[in-house]
């Protein structure tokens, strides 16, 4: 199966999203992200779609979710739908949308996509569990072949989590961002779509909501990109022909660490008083290539300026001189 190509004028208007999950307050590495998604897609004059990805309530707090918001409004990004602005795709957080995921799983459980899985996080996370080569555990697949006398024996203990089952399929793909790749999907890779606590999983709802919003263009960090042959998969399932996608680089520190929601030196707060929009705005056109020296501008002058060609590939160390300007501001 390939994807899109780079649009071209032929093609329908870029629908662009962001998607934070509010477990913390915002770092430099989500917003990096924010802001590679928002020029793309203003880059093609898209809109942009801001989703609140709170589905695990004991992580997500709305005030995480609204502090997220206040930081884009700082920077100069804006959004034509979502957050707490409302639009025609309500709603846009996930917390809020169990009915249609609710639908989605029901539906793929009667084309036979699904099945219902007993193990426990101790047999799934043991020793001998197999690793995929970014270190996330492959599933065993012990419950993809129970009979139904045995799911439901089984089912009288424990209630379930449901995983998808995906086919053995080999993908070719284009990356906004990282070019032509190609990935072999196995059945080590199916997904839960829903927890054995009822909470839906990140995997259907990001595509379920994407297919709903119209979203045509997901810009997200490189972490995820190793999900986006099953996510494609599931889209064809579900809805037809998928976005098109750019795995942009991470951020790491000077030490090689990815920035995390743990630096609080690289979190908004610290960053608000220490830079103004303007100054930050330059640094991230800077780090991500597009400018020769870290000098103000706002975003609507970066927007000119994006290129995917002159994105790295690979993850970026923010410079020494940024690490410097952070520790003077102290
Ligand atoms: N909510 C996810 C995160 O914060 C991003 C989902 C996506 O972009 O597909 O990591």
């Amino acid at each position: 199966m390939k994807t899109a190509m780079p649009v071209s004028s032929n093609n329908p208007p870029t629908v662009g999203r962001f998607a934070p999950t509010p477990s913390g307050g915002m770092h430099l590495g989500n917003l990096f992200c924010a802001v590679m998604a928002w020029l793309a897609a203003r880059k093609e004059n898209g809109s942009f779609i801001l989703r609140i990805e709170d589905l695990d309530a004991s992580r997500c707090q709305q005030e995480f979710a609204d502090q997220m918001e206040q930081d884009l409004l700082w920077l100069g990004l804006t959004w034509e739908e979502g957050g707490s602005k409302g639009g025609p795709n309500p709603p846009y957080y996930q917390s809020k949308c169990a009915p249609v995921y609710e639908q989605a799983l029901n539906f793929l459980s009667e084309k036979g996509l699904t099945y219902p899985c007993f193990c426990s996080r101790g047999e799934l996370h043991a020793a001998s569990a197999p690793h995929r080569s970014d270190g996330a555990y492959l599933y065993s697949g012990k419950c993809r072949g129970l009979t139904s006398e045995q799911q439901q024996e089984l089912a009288q203990k424990k209630s379930p989590a449901i995983r998808v089952r995906l086919p053995e399929r080999h993908f070719d793909l284009y990356d906004l961002a990282q070019g032509p790749w190609s990935h072999q999907l196995t059945s080590g890779e199916d997904f839960l779509l829903r927890r054995s606590d009822g909470v839906f999983s990140y995997q259907l709802a990001v595509v379920v909501d994407d297919i709903r919003m119209g979203v045509n263009q997901i810009v997200r960090g490189q972490d995820l990109q190793i999900c986006t042959p099953g996510q494609q998969w599931l889209w064809g399932q579900l809805g037809g022909t998928p976005a098109r996608y750019g795995h942009i680089p991470m951020l790491t520190d000077r030490d090689g660490r990815r920035l995390s929601k743990r630096d609080r030196d690289m979190d908004l707060t610290a960053l608000r008083q220490r830079f103004t929009a303007q100054e930050l705005t330059g640094w991230i056109g800077f780090v991500a290539g597009f400018l020769d020296q870290p000098e103000p501008l706002s975003m609507a002058e970066l927007v000119p300026l994006f290129r995917w060609e002159h994105l790295s590939k690979t993850e970026i160390t923010m410079p020494e001189s940024f690490q410097r300007r952070l520790e003077e501001g102290l």
